[in-house]
């Protein structure tokens, strides 16, 4: 069990945790002032109020529900796609689907067509949101899940750049089609929508659909609930600084990743904390915003802290004067590259103050967090994730059954049970019987070792997912794609650590289809870098094979044709330490 005091469960919905003015009156939103800002454009320095928020978010409901198009797609239940980098629009469109009661399906703005119609179709998604330089890959898109060209225009919502609505920058408006929606033409109807309820057992309705291979196999749809996210938003705060008194947070990780949607778009709100929204990383940019918006707080995964150890520019001098903490989760986070990190920091402060670099743990599954090491703890225990959050429950077992605990002080696979385990995975109920047991406890795949004041230290992965900047990658995934190559014939995907960019690396291993022709070392390594090149054209850039491919004679695999990883990992270091 955990340290902390347990919080009382709610149940409602996270519209009504999040809008519903507190005790202290009308003028609030949640606890706080509704003229205090929510979220600002990093770019254009437009921004939105906790109020404006509110209204912009029952607005947008009210357009979904009236919409001739949008209406047949937005009773209560229904399922939306949103596929967009962040912007100012993406809390608007969130809150306001989640007003009209909807779930949100939440897809990768990098996706290509073919991964989106998976998602699209897997999730019975039926509306569209898309950032306008989305637009072509989801028309194509549509034409793959074979949606009539009229019939895909009426379903697709565009937020396009134009801000006017949050008193920004106005952009010209592109040619619309005959049928295509903005964001804008749903929300100018002047009339609120009345929020959709989850109160009582309806807090278990899924809200959230993102997507997570899970220990094993291809992406499935995590079923999140209202009730797993408002108490996420609680246990969180036990062990995150406080953000009030002018803290202000840097919306940098991506929203439509469960660490993205549940620690930028609806934790600081939480909190009363404004959080700035850029786009992309870039490293003089994100310092630069540091300085500029006097950011406190920022979430980070680990290879963005090792760009912060090397990067050479004249803005990343501000952030360590501004700087309180960098949290990082989404990945292992080295003990090294910490004090790296903080070391440079430091210096660059003159070795005055302090700067808290921490991290948290969790997985799509655990709505995420389920982990955290507070600032305070940072140093003394560094490499840690933490403690165990309240209201939760973990185990360390040896075995798959969770039969035998682990020891004292020794490695077993980490088991959570708690109110932010997901419901299950979406229409398979084997996905999700082999991954929760039946007295509640879900099987994270990761091992990891507890000390004996409690604080936990992930040390393996027992799961076959690879993860690439805090990106899943699941091998399942790609191994299917390089199957459908012409002169592939077996395929096995793994991930190689490196150290130099804090990550995991795809690497595959293939076997030819015609083993004359890769006979000899040359034509081996020419057909490996046509893979590489063919993959770029299949899947989103973080699948990308970065850590190269092995033309191989057979991929090694159990007698009931497991593919064995163990081997392939074993091969990749032997040629590692070939060179
Ligand atoms: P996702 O569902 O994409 O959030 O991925 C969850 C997985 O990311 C976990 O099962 C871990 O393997 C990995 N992960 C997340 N946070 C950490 C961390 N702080 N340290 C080590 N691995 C982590």
């Amino acid at each position: 069990t955990s340290p902390y005091t347990p919080y009382p469960i709610l149940s409602t919905s996270i519209f009504t945790r999040l809008f519903a003015s507190g005790a202290s009156g009308d003028s609030h939103i949640g606890s706080f002032p509704g003229s205090l800002k929510a979220f600002v454009d990093a770019d254009s320095g437009a921004s939105i109020t906790r109020a404006q928020l509110a209204h912009l978010a029952l607005s947008l409901a009210y357009g979904l529900k009236h919409n001739p198009h949008t209406s047949r797609f937005a009773s209560r239940g229904s399922t939306v796609l949103i596929y967009s980098p962040n912007s100012l629009a993406w809390p608007v469109v969130l809150f306001g689907s989640v007003a009209a009661g909807l779930r949100c399906t939440l897809a990768n703005s990098a996706y290509t067509s073919h991964e989106l119609a998976f998602q699209y179709t897997d999730s019975g998604a039926k509306l569209v949101f898309t950032a306008e330089d989305g637009l072509s890959v989801v028309r194509a898109m549509l034409h793959e899940s074979g949606i009539a060209k009229e019939e895909a225009e009426k379903r697709i919502i565009v937020l396009g750049s134009d801000l006017r609505w949050a008193g920004g920058p106005s952009a010209p408006r592109s040619p619309a089609s005959e049928y295509l929606l903005k964001m804008e033409d749903l929300l100018d109807k002047g009339k609120l929508a009345e929020e959709e309820k989850f109160e009582g057992s309806n807090a278990h309705e899924t809200v959230y659909i993102c997507y997570s291979s899970g220990t094993t196999g291809k992406p499935k749809g995590v079923e999140t609930s209202h009730q797993n996210i408002t108490t996420l938003l609680d246990i969180v705060s036990s062990a995150f600084p406080p953000l009030t008194g002018g803290s202000i947070m840097l919306g940098i990780l991506p929203f439509y990743h469960i660490y993205g949607i549940a620690k930028l778009v609806h934790y600081p709100f939480t909190q009363g904390c404004p959080v700035v929204i850029q786009t992309k990383f870039e490293p003089v940019k994100f310092c630069s915003v540091i300085q500029r918006f006097r950011v406190t707080h920022s979430l980070v995964v680990p290879p963005v802290l090792v760009i912060l150890a090397r990067h050479e520019g004249p803005s990343t001098n501000t952030i360590y004067r501004v700087s309180e903490s960098l949290f990082s989760g989404a990945a292992p986070l080295g003990q090294t590259l910490v004090k790296q990190v903080k070391d440079r920091l430091l210096a660059k402060r003159g070795g005055r103050g302090n700067l808290g670099i921490t991290q948290g743990y969790g997985l799509t599954e655990t709505s995420p967090t389920t982990h955290l090491l507070t600032v305070e703890e940072a140093d003394r225990k560094m490499g840690s994730i933490g403690v165990l959050l309240p209201n939760l429950e973990a185990r360390l077992v040896e075995d798959d059954e969770g039969k035998i605990d682990a020891a004292e002080g020794q490695p077993g696979e980490l088991w959570i049970r708690g109110k932010t385990v997901m419901k299950g995975y979406l229409n398979n109920p084997t996905a999700t019987k082999n991954s929760i047991t039946p007295d509640g406890w879900f099987k994270t795949g990761d091992v990891a070792i507890r000390d004996n004041e409690g604080y936990y230290y992930i040390v393996d992965r027992r799961k076959e997912l690879i993860k690439y900047k805090g990106f899943q990658v699941p091998p399942a995934e790609l191994e299917y794609v390089l199957l459908s190559h012409p002169d592939i014939a077996d395929a096995a995907v793994i991930g190689l650590q490196s150290e130099k960019e804090a990550t995991e690396l795809p690497r595959a291993y293939v076997v030819h289809a015609h083993p004359d022709k890769v006979k000899t070392a040359q034509a081996k390594a020419e057909f490996a870098r046509s893979v590489v090149k063919w993959m770029e054209s299949k899947v989103a850039r973080h699948k990308f094979l970065r850590g190269g491919v092995a033309v191989i004679g057979i991929i090694p695999k159990s007698a009931a044709g497991k593919i064995l990883r163990r081997d392939l990992r074993e091969l990749a270091k032997q040629e590692a330490a070939r060179g």
